[in-house]
């Protein structure tokens, strides 16, 4: 008898994973208890894969050789806790479908940058020649690309949500962007589980393998220290004092230093702006360099990538009022970069769904910087005890075009409306992508 696959959850990488464990020749039997999107009802459909929607049936589901668990789903509900119980392995899309490739991985984790870092990678390894897939977060699942593509090389995106199942996977290269506080509220908040959680990244590394991380950023650093890791072991760091790394950024350069010979390239070279993206085109650098590519190629090809929409995107200038749509920012952290990036007045459009926020670390720029907050969300009561005394205006809003047209009553020229929420979206919108293009809708709209 062929062994029983359940996947819970029909998202993109739920789908993947059933497409793969079906033509891997495993009985696979799919249940999400919501409601699934057509595209995906018709891909399991066209792959005659059983899948039930709205239920967990726990005869079904119980009865698995293995279960399969898309990133969604906590962990710490009972149907998972009754899987395990049961001696049921509980597995990530991303750790099944690494079974059935030969390709090599790199693979990016982090609290934020990993969509930029990952896109960046992809773009340099693709110019250079490599035949290279790009999965994970963004795009097609992995088990969709190791079910229909032959790569020799993969980029992965991967969550914490995706680490905290994954067990014998391994990552060629690791790059651990950063730390800070997010998704607390899966994590029962304690950012130490949070931690251990990214640092799962280097989980089955050897000697052959490297890890990436960023000097500059404290619990990368701290987790380093006290982990033994067995990777080779890369850095990334703004110039102080003389710390050094593979990739350091002084003055106006950054220069990368993987195997002593080393490359330089100016700020102003690089497509995307930005002191994070400063970042993460040095962890690139150094992932690609270590690889092999040029440096006239990574050089070029970081002078040409194009970049991502809902970060930092630039959508118009009207009436001398900049609109930036920063809705993928949806933890503290990212707000700070995109703050301390903006160099004019700034009317701060923030709120959502609460993961945990603290607030603490946005003091200082918001006083320095924010004229007025706009909350866009169904509970905003956080947000304004918080800042009630720090900012003169905070107005409430429920919708992209209130808010924008909250913000554009209210700005002057030269005045920057950022869209940079904090939080995530799905109080009023399906998800960031939605909040970030009714937003850029409504901008249009003026
Ligand atoms: P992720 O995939 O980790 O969410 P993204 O590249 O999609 O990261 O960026 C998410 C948000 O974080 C955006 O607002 C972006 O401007 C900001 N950001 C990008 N890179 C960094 C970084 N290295 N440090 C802090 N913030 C960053």
């Amino acid at each position: 008898m062929n062994r029983k696959i359940v996947i819970l959850g029909a998202g993109e990488s739920g789908t993947g994973a059933a497409v793969l464990a079906k033509k891997q020749g495993f009985g696979v039997w799919l249940s999400d208890s919501g409601t699934i999107k057509e595209k995906y009802k018709n891909v399991l459909s066209h792959h005659e894969i059983a899948f039930e929607e709205g239920r967990h049936s726990e005869v079904e589901i119980l009865d698995a050789d293995e279960v399969i668990i898309s990133p969604g789903i906590p962990l710490t509900i009972p149907l998972v806790q009754k899987i395990k119980a049961k001696g049921i392995p509980v597995i990530s899309e991303i750790e099944f479908a690494a079974r059935f490739t030969l390709a090599r991985k790199i693979c990016i984790t982090g609290s934020n940058g990993k969509t930029t870092t990952t896109l960046l990678i992809y773009h340099i390894l693709k110019n250079a020649g490599f035949k290279v897939g790009l999965a994970g977060n963004v795009g097609d699942s992995f088990a969709m690309q190791v079910a229909t593509h032959e790569y020799d090389w993969y980029v992965l995106e991967i969550s914490s949500f995706q680490l905290d199942s994954m067990f014998s996977f391994k990552a060629d290269i690791a790059i651990l962007t950063n730390i800070t506080p997010d998704h607390l509220d899966r994590y029962a908040y304690n950012f130490e589980n949070y931690i251990n959680s990214k640092f799962r990244i280097t989980r089955n590394q050897t000697a052959e393998d490297a890890f990436i991380y960023c000097l500059d950023d404290e619990e990368s650093a701290a987790g380093v220290r006290i982990r033994d890791l067995k990777a080779r072991i890369f850095t990334t760091a703004f110039q102080s004092g003389n710390n050094s790394a593979n990739a350091i950024c002084s003055g106006n350069k950054i220069t990368i230093n993987t195997n002593n010979n080393p490359f330089t390239m100016t700020l102003e070279e690089l497509a995307l702006q930005g002191k994070h993206n400063v970042y993460n085109s040095m962890a690139a650098s150094v992932a690609t360099n270590l690889l092999g590519v040029r440096k006239e190629s990574i050089r070029q090809s970081l002078g040409a990538f194009e970049n991502v929409p809902h970060r930092l995107e630039y959508v118009a200038c009207i009436h001398g009022i900049d609109f930036i749509n920063d809705s993928k920012a949806t933890n503290v952290n990212s707000v700070w970069y995109a703050l301390e990036t903006i160099e004019t007045p700034v009317i701060w459009i923030a709120g959502g769904v609460d993961k945990g926020n603290i607030y603490t670390k946005l003091e200082k720029l918001v006083e320095q910087k924010v004229k007025a907050i706009i909350c866009l969300g169904v509970d905003n009561s956080k947000i304004i005890e918080f800042f009630s005394d720090k900012v003169v205006a905070i107005y409430e809003t429920q919708s992209a075009e209130q808010a924008v047209l909250t913000a554009y009553s209210i700005g002057k020229k030269g005045d920057t409306v950022l869209l940079s929420p904090a939080c995530a979206s799905y109080d009023l919108f399906e998800n960031y992508e939605e909040r970030g293009n009714k937003f850029k809708q409504a901008v249009r709209d003026l």
